[in-house]
């Protein structure tokens, strides 16, 4: 898919706030710092369309772009903050999981991992409960670049031999970096793939 046009349409504190849901939508998710943003604006050429390393704890918001008219993408807010209060993580998972089972016109769902680590708990769980809630996702490893050939592999096998744990099959993974512009064009062939709606 090429990139014709991306433009930034609204931030929304609440599902229902969010712009009308008359087009295909496909967000993207992730532990704060996990190259979210980074990988955002290198799918779509453009420098700082989703704004960088904002600072944790701050508002949590719901941010929806229009991408070549024809789709959305939206990028929520990062979750596992260590400093928020349990009150401040209710009310953010709420916001998720309302969103998420809400969104009539939500596609696919983009899980992003960082590739130098392991599979980490607060990221399984997620992942589970969007296969018990049948949301379709695909999970996205990260940051690939800064590991050695071999590496991104071994813990994508790894996520795997955890998620057999449960189920018999896998969702799609994609190894990726921003730096490098690696699996941009992966994650945009899904996307096109499905946006017929
Ligand atoms: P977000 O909080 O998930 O939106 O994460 P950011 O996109 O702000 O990235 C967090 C940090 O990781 C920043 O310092 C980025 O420069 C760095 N980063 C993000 N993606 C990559 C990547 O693909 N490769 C490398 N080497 N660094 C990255």
């Amino acid at each position: 898919m090429i990139i014709k046009t991306a433009e930034f349409l609204k931030s929304s504190q609440r599902w229902q706030d969010c712009p009308e849901g008359n087009l295909p939508e496909y967000a993207f998710i992730g532990r704060s710092n996990v190259g979210k943003s980074s990988l955002i604006n290198a799918m779509m050429n453009r420098k700082d369309l989703a704004k960088t390393s904002q600072t944790p704890g701050k508002t949590q918001l719901i941010n929806h772009f229009l991408v070549n008219e024809e789709w959305y993408l939206t990028d929520l807010p990062g979750y596992g903050y260590a400093k928020v209060s349990k009150v401040q993580r209710k009310e953010f998972e709420k916001l998720i999981t309302n969103y998420i089972l809400n969104r009539k016109n939500l596609v696919n769902l983009f899980i992003l991992v960082d590739s130098r680590h392991e599979p980490q708990k607060i990221d399984l769980e997620f992942m589970e409960w969007c296969g018990e809630s049948a949301i379709p996702f695909t999970i996205v490893l990260t940051k690939t670049d800064k590991l050695k050939p071999g590496a991104a592999q071994r813990n994508l096998q790894a996520y795997q031999t955890k998620l057999l744990e449960y189920w018999e099959d896998l969702p799609q993974m994609i190894l990726t970096s921003a730096e490098k512009k690696t699996g941009c064009a992966q994650i945009l062939d899904i996307i096109s793939e499905t946006n017929a709606m």
